[in-house]
């Protein structure tokens, strides 16, 4: 499966959010909207919000990505994701993400 790097490391490609977007499938919206629910304890989350394209894709973005800080960290900072910044290491910010999905700095290491 092609790679689509966000900005903190993760892999877009194999989000289902952005899977269900683009196959335009409520089944998998759904089920990706229970899963997120117990996953990240967050009750609120309806299917209809499982859009998402991909963090550094055009159009539409699933609500936390739209408003995630790390994203927009890098924009602010003009960076294509946190591979490029020299202070990723002592990152408060991105270290959550990379703490929990290790890959996720191997697959911004493989970007450079
Ligand atoms: S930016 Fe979108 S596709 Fe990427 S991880 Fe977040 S929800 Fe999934
Ligand atoms: S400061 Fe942190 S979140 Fe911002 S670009 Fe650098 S590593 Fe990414």
């Amino acid at each position: 499966m092609e790679k689509l790097i966000a900005c903190c490391g993760l892999n877009c490609a194999t989000c289902d959010a952005r899977i269900a977007t683009i196959a335009d499938d409520d089944k998998l919206r759904a089920a990706t909207a229970e899963k997120w629910k117990k996953m990240y304890n967050a009750p609120d989350i309806p299917a209809e919000l499982i859009n998402c394209t991909g963090c550094c894709e055009e159009g539409v973005k699933f609500l936390h990505c739209s408003t995630c800080e790390i994203r927009k960290c890098v924009n602010t900072k003009g960076y294509a994701t946190c591979g490029d910044c020299s202070e990723m290491e002592a990152c408060e910010i991105v270290v959550m993400v990379h703490k929990h999905v290790p890959e996720a700095i191997t697959n911004l290491k493989n970007l450079n």
